[in-house]
Formats: structure tokens, C-alpha cells, sequence
């Protein structure tokens, strides 16, 4: 388990564990756990009841949101020494939602090896479940807390094409959901998944309108984890990645100056679209220029 072949340093190992069920945690993030020389945590009584559940006894450094800029000097002394270390966090994956990206930067910044042992991640979870498009998706973290700043980040994202994910917190569940259905819609497909992985691990699946009246009619709704997932805005309704101009209008104003092939490549590049997809609509927006 060391780093580069020759350093001589150790190697930070960033291992996932289990987001509810607790056989989700991978033989190799157990083996790495048992193998390093120290394991820091975000929580240590957290992580001490998975380890003890594992048979493993490591000594834990707490490093969570408020320390991680002291901690990391600690790790990062350690690695140097040679001392391979293992970063969990609460539940999941590390940086995800979670502490570990300055940790991670500044011991790449050092040139020290660093290694994921991939595991549970709940958007991931959610989203492969959901029956959402997942070709593209933006994952979007925590919206604010404060009611204003979170209705402008979801007026920002309302044109958004890929699938968007969340993290919500039990207790604002309700609001968020009813906040999302204002903004976007009470017909944008909307799919919450909640104790995922856990006994009560439920889907709630339907347009934004419905899953808002679902959840607040169900005793348990506003209970356990959630991750939100939003389906992208639809094709014709938004800007998409061309910002504030929508894409038949760039279409059309290119096609004005340029043959149809030329127009088609120029806003794929621009807007990340398919150039065969692109060259159809400019040929229906352009019906004279089929053979250019
Ligand atoms: N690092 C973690 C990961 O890889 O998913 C996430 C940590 S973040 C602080 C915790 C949030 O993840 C929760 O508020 C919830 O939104 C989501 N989450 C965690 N476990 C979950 C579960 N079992 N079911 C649904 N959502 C979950």
C-alpha cells in the first residue's frame, strides 16, 4: 500500500462506506481500512461503530468541516513519513457533500499519491434508479437554506437540460419540493429517493405537482434521507448551454449568412448538441438549402 513506486511517502486513500445498508462496504475499502496506518474521519464515534462492526482497530483523526485546514498538515506530515491514510466520511462518499477537498488538493499539490476506493454515493443511488436521463446530469449539492437565495438558484437551473440532483434535508424536504414545482412546474418530472439502501428506502416518482402532494399527504414523508432529482428542461422550452438565446434563434440567425452543414457543426460546438440533430432542424427551419 504505498504511494509512487521509489517516494517512500504513503498513499491517502479515499474510501466510500456504506450509506445505509451496511454490506454495501466493498472487501477492498475493508482491507484498506485494516491496512492503513491511520483512518481520518469526519465523525470518529460515527466511524468507530463501522470499524468496530468491521473487527478493525485503527486510531482515528477527526477531520471535518471546521478543522480540515489544521488537519491536513497532520495528514499530510503523515503521508510524508510514509504512513499510508484512509479519509471516510459519515456516510457515502468523501467531497461529495462531505469534507476531504482540501486535503485532497493539497496532497496532490505535494505530489503524494492519492487513491479512491469507490463505493456507495447517494446521488449516484438515486439516480440510477430513478428512470431520469443519465447521459448528463448536474449535480447541484445542497440548495441555500435561506428561502430567497434557494428560489434564485432554482430560477437559475430551470433551463438546465441535464437531469438535476440534490441533497435535502428531512426538514426541508416539503418546502424544496413545493419550491421546485413553483419554479419549474407542476408538470417537470420530478423523482425523490428517500432511505435509500435502508429498510424504508421508498421512490416517489410523477410530475413535480403530484410527488408534492404525495409527500405531504404520507405520515412518514417528511422523514429519513432524500435525494431530488429533477428532469432537465425539455429541448424546445430553454436556452440550454447557449445561454440566454434558444437554439432555433441561433439556427436561424446563422443560417441567414451560412450554409446549413457549416451552421449545424458551428452550434454543436456551442451548444454541445448533436451536429446530425442540429442539421435536421436547420434543414427544416431552411427547406431551400437541403444540398449545402
Ligand atoms: N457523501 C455522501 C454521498 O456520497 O452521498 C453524502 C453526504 S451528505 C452530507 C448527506 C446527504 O446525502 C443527505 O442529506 C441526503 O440528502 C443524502 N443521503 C445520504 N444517504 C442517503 C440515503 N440513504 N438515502 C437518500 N439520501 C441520502
Amino acid at each position: 500500500m504505498k504511494s509512487a513506486p521509489g517516494s517512500g511517502a504513503g498513499t491517502l486513500y479515499i474510501v466510500a462506506t456504506p450509506i445505509g445498508n451496511l454490506d454495501d462496504l466493498s472487501p477492498r475499502a475493508a482491507s484498506v481500512l485494516a491496512g492503513v496506518a491511520v483512518i481520518a474521519a469526519e465523525d470518529t464515534r460515527h466511524s468507530g461503530r463501522l470499524l468496530q462492526h468491521l473487527g478493525v482497530q485503527k486510531p482515528l483523526l477527526a477531520l471535518h468541516d471546521h478543522n480540515e485546514r489544521d488537519r491536513a498538515g497532520q495528514v499530510l506530515a503523515r503521508l510524508e513519513a510514509g504512513e499510508d491514510v484512509a479519509l471516510v466520511s459519515d456516510a457515502g462518499t468523501p467531497l461529495i457533500s462531505d469534507p476531504g477537498y482540501v486535503l485532497v488538493r493539497q496532497a496532490r499539490e505535494r505530489g503524494l499519491r492519492v487513491s479512491p476506493v469507490p463505493g456507495p454515493c447517494a446521488l449516484i443511488a438515486g439516480l440510477c434508479a430513478a428512470g431520469l436521463p443519465t447521459d448528463r446530469f448536474l449535480y447541484a449539492g445542497y440548495l441555500p437554506a435561506k428561502r430567497g437565495a434557494r428560489r434564485a438558484e432554482l430560477e437559475l437551473l430551470v433551463t438546465e437540460r441535464a437531469t438535476l440532483v440534490f441533497y435535502e434535508s428531512p426538514h426541508r424536504i416539503l418546502e424544496t419540493v413545493a419550491e421546485i414545482r413553483d419554479v419549474m412546474g407542476a408538470e417537470r418530472e420530478l423523482v425523490l429517493g428517500r432511505e435509500l439502501t435502508k429498510t424504508f428506502e421508498t421512490f416517489y416518482a410523477g410530475s413535480a405537482g403530484v410527488v408534492c402532494d404525495t409527500l405531504e399527504q404520507d405520515p412518514n414523508g417528511a422523514r429519513g434521507e432524500f435525494v431530488v432529482m429533477v428532469a432537465g428542461a425539455p429541448p424546445d422550452e430553454g436556452p440550454g448551454d447557449a445561454g440566454e438565446v434558444n437554439t432555433d434563434q441561433l439556427l436561424s440567425l446563422l443560417l441567414a449568412e451560412l450554409p446549413v452543414k457549416k451552421v449545424a457543426r458551428m452550434v454543436s460546438e456551442l451548444t454541445g448538441r448533436p451536429k446530425n440533430e442540429l442539421y435536421q432542424r436547420a434543414l427544416a427551419l431552411k427547406p431551400d438549402e437541403r444540398k449545402t
